[in-house]
């Protein structure tokens, strides 16, 4: 055989294995001072499905949240520095991760206490000490609720809705017309504002896995649903991230 078959030619190297793995796994951001925890919690997250970021204090957790929006962030209560309860709010504050769900890990049990969690915009609450598996299970809940995108009839962001069964898309009202990949391009990044995927990522969820498509295909949609959704003096939603993807986004001016 001279060419290997097209559904193993991308996938070479660790790399190319990595991006294919990591693809459609939901992102838990886990934010916790202790090593121990930590390591624990990724071990039993990964095994769940997930894809696990991490961060040692509330600084790096705002900053990793700035670069990539998680689909979930695991806060613990108690961080050095900036407290758990700061980061939800600071979390809670931004219009970028408003939505993302925060499930606050913690030592205290009062009810006062779960009171002030909840109150700084935390969506659930789980005390210390407690199993990995029941915090995996309240991380699936939560998600479930957050994001009942496969049932959902249309996506919203940015003055953009997509109407899944319509098959429809518009900007401020405006009807856009999109071929078939740009479509599902485009739900995609409405599925994962803000978050940034490599051209890889991109070709694992939009073309699928058994398909050898070069990255550089993906500029060339990329270009298409830029022309097709930016009008004359609109600001371009989609986000060129220098050597890493592209990300539907939009700048708080
Ligand atoms: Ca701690």
């Amino acid at each position: 055989m001279l060419h290997p078959p097209p559904s193993k030619r991308r996938s070479e190297g660790a790399a190319g294995a990595a991006a294919d793995r990591a693809a459609l796994k939901p992102l838990v951001l886990v934010v916790e001072d202790e090593p121990a925890l930590v390591t624990l919690l990724r071990y039993n997250f990964e095994a769940a499905g997930y894809e696990v970021a991490t961060a040692l204090d509330g600084d790096e957790a705002l900053t990793a949240i700035a670069e990539r929006r998680p689909d979930l962030v695991v806060l613990d209560w108690m961080l050095p520095s900036t407290s758990g309860l700061e980061v939800c709010r600071q979390i809670r504050r931004k219009a970028e991760t408003r939505d993302v769900p925060v499930i606050m890990l913690t030592a205290r049990g009062e009810e006062a206490d779960r009171v002030r969690g909840l109150d700084s915009g935390a969506d659930d609450y789980v005390t210390k000490p407690f199993s990995p598996a029941e915090l995996v299970a309240r991380v699936r809940a939560v998600l479930r609720r957050a994001r009942p995108s496969t049932a959902e009839e249309a996506l919203d962001y940015a003055g953009i809705r997509m109407d899944l069964a319509a098959h429809r898309v518009a900007r401020n009202g405006r009807a856009i017309h999109l071929g078939p990949t740009e479509f599902r391009l485009l739900r995609h990044f409405l599925e994962h504002p803000g978050r940034v995927f490599a051209r890889e990522q991109l070709l694992d969820a939009v073309w699928g896995h058994d398909v050898y498509v070069e990255p550089r295909t993906v500029d060339v949609h990329i270009r298409r649903l830029r022309k097709a959704i930016n009008a004359e003096g609109e600001p371009d939603v989609i986000r060129t991230v220098r050597s890493a993807g592209y990300a539907l986004d939009v700048d708080e001016a």
